[in-house]
C-alpha cells in the first residue's frame, strides 16, 4: 500500500465520520495529518464529507507551500493548523469541528468540565475556553500555538472546538468525547445541578490512565 494514499484514505475516512456525527454542517469545520514534513488538509470551500482521496491538498510543513496537483486551496484555517504541528513535533493530526452542543454551552462562558472518567482518560484534566477571536487569522493561529503546547483539546467560544492527537483516530475521539461532554452537562443542567468530578478524583483517573498507558508500553517492549 502506498503510504501517501494510506493518509488521504484515512482523511476522506474520517471527514466522513466527522460529518456523520454532526460535528460540522455543510463547509464548516476542517482537518488535516501530518506525515513526515508533509501534512494534508482540507481543501477551502467543500463539506468535509464530500471530499475524496485526490482533493486533499499536499504542503510542505516548513515552508507553507502548497505542493499538490489538484489545483485546490487549503482550508482558511491553515494558519492554526500549520500552528500546531510546528509548536508539537508529537502532533500528526488536527481536527477542527463546529459541535452545536459544544458551542452553545461554551458560548454562555461555560467551561465543559469533567463529569465521566472518560473525559479525563481522552481530554485530559480540563478543556480550556479561549475566548471570541475572528476565524481564520493570524491572532486566533497564534492564540491557540500557545495553549495547544499545553493541551490536546481546545475549546473555542462562538466557534467550536480544536483537538489533536498522534493520529486521525486519537484527535477523532477527541472530538466526539468532548460533544458527548457538553451534552451530558447540558442533560445534567436540564434535570438539575450538575455534579463535576472533583479535583481528587480527576487525579485518580488521570493515575490509572498513567498507569496503564505505562503497562501497555512494558508489554510492547
Ligand atoms: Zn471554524
Amino acid at each position: 500500500m502506498l503510504v501517501n494514499q494510506g493518509i488521504k484514505k484515512e482523511l476522506t475516512l474520517y471527514g466522513k465520520k466527522i460529518a456523520e456525527k454532526g460535528l460540522v454542517v455543510a463547509g464548516g469545520g476542517n482537518i488535516s495529518a501530518r506525515e513526515g514534513d508533509i501534512i494534508y488538509l482540507s481543501p477551502s470551500g467543500f463539506a468535509l464529507d464530500e471530499i475524496n482521496e485526490d482533493q486533499w491538498v499536499k504542503m510542505e510543513l516548513a515552508t507553507g507551500k502548497v505542493i499538490n496537483s489538484n489545483k485546490l486551496k487549503p482550508t482558511c484555517e491553515i494558519k492554526m493548523h500549520l500552528m500546531c504541528y510546528r509548536v508539537r513535533g508529537d502532533i500528526r493530526a488536527v481536527i477542527h469541528t463546529h459541535p452545536p452542543y459544544v458551542i452553545g454551552v461554551i458560548s454562555t462562558g461555560t467551561k465543559i468540565k469533567p463529569m465521566f472518567p472518560d473525559y479525563v482518560t481522552c481530554l485530559g484534566k480540563e478543556v480550556p475556553l479561549l475566548p471570541y477571536i475572528i476565524p481564520s487569522g493570524e491572532k486566533l493561529a497564534e492564540v491557540v500555538g500557545k495553549v495547544i503546547s499545553k493541551y490536546n483539546v481546545i475549546s473555542l467560544k462562538n466557534h467550536g472546538a480544536l483537538t489533536v492527537g498522534g493520529n486521525l483516530k486519537e484527535a477523532f475521539y477527541r472530538s466526539i468525547v468532548l460533544e458527548e461532554a457538553a451534552k451530558i452537562l447540558f442533560i445534567s443542567k436540564t434535570v438539575g445541578t450538575p455534579a463535576i468530578l472533583t479535583p481528587y478524583e480527576v487525579k485518580e483517573i488521570d493515575d490509572l490512565t498513567a498507569e496503564a498507558y505505562r503497562r501497555r508500553l512494558l508489554k510492547d517492549v
